[in-house]
């Protein structure tokens, strides 16, 4: 089992943008899905044979929840494998809960990776977001989460909003890297269904940031960044001195993974499960009978879309080798690479395919070229 993932459904308020599976009223409920969740990981235990490289607490807002209810959690996977050598286990969290206790309790309870979702450091953006933060707290979180002395921190970010200038995206990234962050997420500002921002689209009151807009704010952070010393290891995300997130690039390799709460996925190598997102019928179902959860196995073509689609958006890209494991590169995808190749979009080496920085633009349309629908591919 390469990681653990733990998903907590809470948040204090709703962002504009946000489609991830949480609610805002869940107090009363709190304890009991906490309790299921830990059920949960006990019912599983016979998944985790190999034992547990990372742990991840996601969501959602896991900084909502107190030491107790953050120590129960961890102390149920303790029950159900064995931690390796030198884990990587990781907290989300929002500013605005990095209070010195908070910062303290979380180092005692073993977590050695903070991921802080900073987003931005123009006030308004944060309002406009929805965020439950401002600037002041977003800079005072960072600092002080160095000085209770945790080592790899990783700061979010977001681009592409409406009205965001360049100048100001740079301004952010600046900002950001006066912090010294060791890990940088950044995420274009995408439209999703059923959020406040749709509905502002669809009325007109907000008009989306232009494509080439969005995408200049990309090439302008891909070359700060790299100036500055951040590897961009996957698209969205950038290492200084090697701190890649373990977690997360084990998702893009593929490797096993367990997912634990409401909306949580997983993956065994085969099969690929997802849990119910619905935090009542969860917490009340789980022990019970199997309905918190759906499966299915993937088929090889689905397993080599999902190769695809994963491994190139990272810098390892498409390896030839494991290619082969999925039967090779076959003749209509060669075409489309040759294709690729000579649009510099992506670059051969001798192990494998990459994006290049103009293709990282369209990964998603090159990806979907080597996907196979049928099995006559
Ligand atoms: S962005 Fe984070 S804090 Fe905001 S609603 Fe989504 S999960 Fe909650």
């Amino acid at each position: 089992m390469a990681g653990i993932y733990l998903h907590i459904p809470f948040c204090k308020q709703r962002c504009s943008y946000c489609d991830f599976h949480f609610s805002t009223q869940y107090t009363t409920y709190k304890q009991a899905l906490i309790l299921a969740m830990c059920n949960e990981i006990q019912l599983r235990k016979t998944e985790v044979i190999e034992g547990i490289d990372t742990i991840y607490f996601g969501g959602g807002t896991p900084s909502l929840l107190n030491k107790e209810e953050l120590g129960l959690l961890l102390e149920s996977i303790h029950k159900i494998g064995t931690i390796n050598t030198q884990p990587e286990i990781t907290l989300e969290v929002n500013p605005e809960d990095c209070t010195k206790q908070k910062l303290n309790d979380w180092l005692e309870l073993g977590f050695n990776r903070l991921s802080i979702g900073l987003q931005s450091f123009m006030d308004a953006d944060l309002q406009w977001m929805n965020r439950s933060h401002d600037a002041k707290q977003a800079i005072k979180a960072v600092k002080d989460a160095r000085k209770a002395g945790f080592k790899t921190i990783s700061v979010d970010l977001i681009y592409g909003l409406p009205n965001l200038k360049q100048k100001d995206w740079l301004d952010n990234l600046k900002k950001a890297l006066a912090l010294s962050p060791d890990h940088i997420s950044a995420y274009c500002l995408t439209v999703e269904a059923k959020t406040s921002l749709s509905s502002w689209v669809k009325t007109g009151q907000v008009i989306p940031l232009e494509d080439e807009l969005q995408n200049q704010q990309f090439n302008d952070m891909v070359l700060f960044l790299a100036k500055n010393g951040f590897e961009q290891y996957e698209i969205s995300n950038f290492a200084k001195n090697g701190n890649y997130a373990k977690h997360n690039t084990a998702y893009w390799q593929g490797k096993k993974y367990m997912g634990i709460g409401p909306s949580a996925h997983s993956f065994d190598g085969e099969k690929r499960r997802w849990n119910i997102s619905n935090n009542i019928a969860y917490y009340k179902n789980v022990g019970l009978n199997e309905t918190w959860y759906k499966e299915e196995v993937l088929s090889i073509q689905e397993q080599w879309n999902e190769f695809v689609l994963t491994n190139l958006r990272t810098k390892w890209g498409i390896n030839k080798e494991k290619a082969l494991l999925f039967g090779g590169i076959n003749k209509n995808e060669l075409v489309f690479i040759t294709k690729h190749l000579k649009n510099d979009l992506l670059i051969e080496t001798d192990e494998t395919f990459i994006l290049s920085t103009k293709g990282k633009l369209y990964a998603d349309g090159i990806a979907s070229d080597l996907f196979r629908v049928n099995q006559l591919n």
